[in-house]
């Protein structure tokens, strides 16, 4: 078993084609004609550009991030790097010696970088230099594009090029060995909505060209055909829903409701406002989850208040009226972004992260409250404090917004007064003073992805303790149980933006239980809503009795499955 980290949804099997680059090796004359080389390097960069662009219009149609392309025409054109060319060239040097040996000055500078946002500026680079010297050396690049049905692309690191070809190919999912929840790949598959796994170290050495594998993109595992646990993900890719797109479509406009008429409500998780069309066309009830990470992570230096306006404000006004949920930073952990967080911790995910890294770090905080204040001027915003432990966060948090709010006031600038504020359920802490919090905040939304970790005390990356890694363990449904008791109790509506909220073997528990939203990946709303008409809650009681008599994961998950 390999194990790196989950970046999407669902599971993929097939076969494994590894794709590694093409080695583009060139033999350096002593002396070059000056003036010839520099036509050839003018021309390679006019042909670079028009590609990326091409590219780039070709993700927008697709959805995806086509800036990140668009960036790539920028980045060649960088005064830096196109006069620390020039001056090779003017030197003698062939334009293939000038563009590796300037963008490798340029990788080793990033690589080095202790910020995580430097060191993928690295990758771009890196992707620029090989797309440059295909050019110039009239390299074809790899056929990504007539690649098999039902593969699984093994690579070292997924590039914003490759990206493109994969919709039109036969891949069905993607292991790369580099790469994080945070990264531009990441960011791009999850767009692209195919299963991936990234950080999975080993993978080309480990995993052979033909052979068949498991992949899950939620948890990070990939199994090869005949280890434990392949049986177990082609199980669940079972489960996964096979009925038609025209099918699901016909939930469009349509409430959620039971068979029995429970109503219920469906909104999106979001990384950016790239994300808003899926998010429209699939017809979610709002966004449950708004991650402002990305945000903070795409910029050499944090976006101003300005900035994080405009981009909360599109979000909010594209949304018309349906509630939007933003999440503030929730820095650290599984989410580093070093150019904000500045020190090494022995244990990141005990470390000062999330709400504690905001409350240590005001004028961040404050930058970012303020930004959300103001963009709730233009539509129906709320506001969702990450990894509460005591309910001191939750009150610093509502007295600073008071405090801003005033400060808006006395500068005339407008803001929704009756703000919503929400408190993630993420913590083991947070489920016990559950009762503590609901008293103080207008909604919770529990994040099974950290409860998870943080009941069973798993690191979800280490393979060895992987197997406690899972929703069906009994403490997590307890605790999960007991939020929504207590907002049912306290009358605080209760949301789940965690991945469990999208599978559909809890959702019986979870429609019992009561719970009120679930905020899922814009792909699975409409299935979602499918599957809710379908239940009767009355049947999900009797599920959920027997359930809860279970006392091991295992026979909870068997007994789901049936
Ligand atoms: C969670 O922890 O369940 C959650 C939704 O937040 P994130 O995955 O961003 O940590
Ligand atoms: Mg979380």
């Amino acid at each position: 078993m390999l194990n790196g980290i989950g970046v999407s949804s669902s599971i993929a099997i097939g076969r494994v084609v590894k794709f590694v680059e093409d080695d583009l090796h060139f033999d350096e004359l002593a002396k070059n004609d000056v003036a010839s080389e520099k036509q050839r390097f003018s021309e390679a960069v006019g042909e670079f550009c028009s590609k990326a662009g091409a590219l780039a219009r070709k993700m927008d149609d697709t959805d995806a991030d086509g800036q990140i392309l668009r960036g790539y025409a920028v980045m060649i054109n960088d005064p830096y790097l196109s006069e620390h060319i020039e001056k090779l060239l003017e030197c003698g040097k062939s334009a293939e010696w000038a563009v590796e040996s300037a963008c490798d000055a340029f990788i080793r500078l990033f690589t080095d970088s202790t910020d995580e946002l430097v060191r993928h500026r690295a990758a771009d680079i890196e992707d620029i230099k090989r797309q440059m010297l295909e050019i110039l050396l009239q390299v074809d690049c790899k056929e990504l594009e007539n690649l098999p049905e039902n593969t699984i692309l093994v690579t070292d690191e997924l590039t914003p090029s490759m990206m493109v070809a994969l919709p039109n190919s036969g891949v069905v999912g993607i292991v790369a060995e580099k790469g994080g929840r945070t990264s531009h790949a990441a960011i791009i598959a999850r767009s692209l909505e195919l299963v991936t796994v990234l950080g999975c170290k080993g993978a080309i050495n480990r995993l052979s060209d033909g052979e068949t594998v498991a992949i899950d993109g939620e948890t990070g595992e990939v199994f090869k055909n005949g280890e434990d646990g392949f049986a177990r993900l082609k199980d669940k890719q079972k489960n996964q829903p096979k009925l038609s797109e025209e099918y699901y479509r016909s939930f469009i406009g349509k409430s959620t409701v039971t068979a029995d008429g429970s109503v219920r409500k469906i909104v999106a998780n979001i990384d950016s406002p790239r994300d808003i069309k899926a998010v429209i066309n699939s017809d979610a009830e709002g966004i449950g989850l708004f991650r402002t990470e990305g945000f903070f992570l795409d910029r050499g230096v944090l976006p101003t208040e300005d900035e994080q306006t405009a981009a909360y404000r599109s979000v909010a006004e594209a949304m018309n009226g349906k509630e939007v949920v933003i999440r503030t930073l929730d820095v650290g952990g599984d989410k580093n972004i070093p150019s904000v967080q500045s020190e090494d911790e022995d244990n990141p995910f005990l470390g000062l992260r999330a709400i504690r890294y905001s409350i240590k770090n005001q004028g961040l905080f404050r930058t970012q409250l303020r930004a959300i204040l103001r963009a709730s001027a233009f539509g129906n915003v709320s506001l969702l404090i990450p990894l509460v432990t005591r309910v001191d966060e939750l009150l610093y948090v509502k007295n600073l917004l008071k405090r801003l709010k005033i400060e808006l006031d006395e500068e005339g600038v407008p803001y929704k007064k009756d703000i919503k504020v929400g408190v993630m359920i993420e913590t083991p802490a947070a489920v016990c003073i559950a009762d503590i919090l609901a008293e103080n905040a207008d909604f919770f939304s529990i994040g099974t992805n950290d409860l998870i970790g943080y009941t069973m005390a798993v690191d979800r990356g280490n393979p060895k303790v992987s197997y406690l890694y899972s929703a069906y363990e009994p403490a997590v449904l307890r605790s999960v149980k007991r939020v929504i008791e207590v907002a049912k109790q306290k009358g605080i509506r209760c949301s789940m933006c965690g991945e469990a909220a999208a599978d559909e073997k809890l959702l019986p528990l979870l429609l019992s239980f009561g719970l009120d939203e679930f905020s899922v990946m814009p792909s699975r709303v409409l299935p979602l809503r499918a599957k809710i008409s379908t239940v009767d809650v009355s049947y999900c009681d009797g599920i959920t009795a027997e359930v809860l008599t279970k006392t091991r994961a295992r026979a909870v998950e068997g007994f789901l499955s049936k």
